[in-house]
């Protein structure tokens, strides 16, 4: 069944007119769908037989909770279990200026990086833009909390879904939607260069982050084989015309791993990297997953790459972590409750 979360205004209101009814009725709906209701009934505007023929044509709620963990510091993991039974993972964090809510885009993901619990997960399909939108609706909802920042860093990777990635950017953007303006939602990539170049075309003033992780391709081919496609030039050259082209900043993502990306030199070399670029250098300590061979940087180490960022220039700062008592933390998604359930 086709599930009425998916569609923009727009396209309702062609679904509408499908049905024989009146375009403005896709107003209303929309709006009951953003005001977070989970059922047609509750659309108390609609007459007994619009509510009854999209009971028979559509589904509203779409994402359901399986489980959800509170950590210390406030932020909450919750599991979700979809129409098809499959499981992802969101996670709503807390901060000074509001609540950040981390979605997930895909069911596993293809992308392989070495670090990362999601790659082991293994990928079963894409996540459609209402199971997105849904998955903050759905923390809303559980958490009474209104959500004003959106990151697609959850499980999957967004240019490798960015159809229905985009569509949901959108639901969110719209201030007849989530109203979350576009500052406020960020698009994390691993570096598919294709997909940063056509994010550029788009025309949103969302944030672009950047998967970086080492400067050297040896070192960024181990971790993260999508460098053997695009390398780091290439990667670099199409941040350039982004910001050539939108005079956005973006934000680079760098995983500190003991021993293997976190030297002076590496420092040094970073810096070469991005010298002149409109950009931001976000040091996050590499999250150990379950056998995984990474060790995070001690804290010494940490503060003195950010330094050397700093003092080359680059604007480089260090990711508090959030909920890591309870495996919310980066790349930790779902793989756990797999673990309890084999
Ligand atoms: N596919 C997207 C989103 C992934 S998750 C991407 O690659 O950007 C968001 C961020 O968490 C990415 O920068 C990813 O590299 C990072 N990440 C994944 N696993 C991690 C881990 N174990 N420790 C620290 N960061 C991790």
């Amino acid at each position: 069944m086709k599930n009425i979360r998916d569609y923009t205004l727009e396209e309702l209101e062609n679904e509408l007119l499908s049905l024989g009814e009146k375009k403005f009725r896709a107003k209303q709906i929309f709006a009951w769908i953003y005001r977070g209701v989970t059922s047609f009934e509750e659309m108390t505007d609609l007459s007994k037989d619009l509510i009854e023929k999209l009971k028979q044509n559509y589904i509203i709620d779409c994402i359901f909770l399986d489980n959800f963990q509170k950590s210390k510091d406030g932020t909450i993991k919750y599991l979700f279990k979809l129409t098809d039974e499959h499981k992802i993972e969101s996670v709503l964090m807390k901060y000074k200026y509001g609540y950040t809510a981390c979605v997930s885009n895909q069911i596993g993901c293809k992308m392989g990086c070495n670090f990362c619990a999601s790659a082991k997960i293994g990928f079963v399909r894409n996540l459609t833009p209402g199971e997105i939108v849904g998955q903050i609706l759905k923390m809303e909802e559980q958490s009474g909390e209104k959500i004003s920042n959106v990151v697609f860093m959850g499980i999957g990777e967004p240019f490798d879904n960015y159809e229905n990635v985009m569509k949901a950017v959108r639901l969110i953007n719209d201030p007849k939607g989530l109203n979350i303006g576009a500052r406020h939602i960020s698009i994390s990539t691993c570096g598919l260069v294709d997909g940063i170049e056509r994010f550029s075309n788009e025309n949103i003033q969302c944030n672009l982050c950047i998967s970086l992780h080492s400067s050297r391709d040896e070192v960024r081919s181990d971790m993260m084989p999508i460098n053997k496609k695009y390398n780091i030039a290439e990667v670099i050259d199409a941040c350039k015309k982004y910001i050539d082209k939108t005079n956005r900043r973006i934000t680079f993502e760098y995983a500190l791993v003991d021993g293997v990306n976190d030297s002076k030199e590496d420092a040094l070399h970073l810096a070469k990297l991005l010298h002149g670029m409109l950009c931001h250098v976000n040091l996050i300590p590499v999250n150990k997953i379950k056998d995984g061979k990474y060790e995070k940087s001690s804290v010494e180490k940490m503060m003195a790459f950010r330094d050397l960022l700093n003092d080359k220039g680059i604007v480089a700062t260090i990711r508090r972590e959030l909920g890591s008592d309870i495996s919310a933390a980066c790349g930790q998604l779902v793989r756990d409750e797999k673990s309890r359930l084999n």
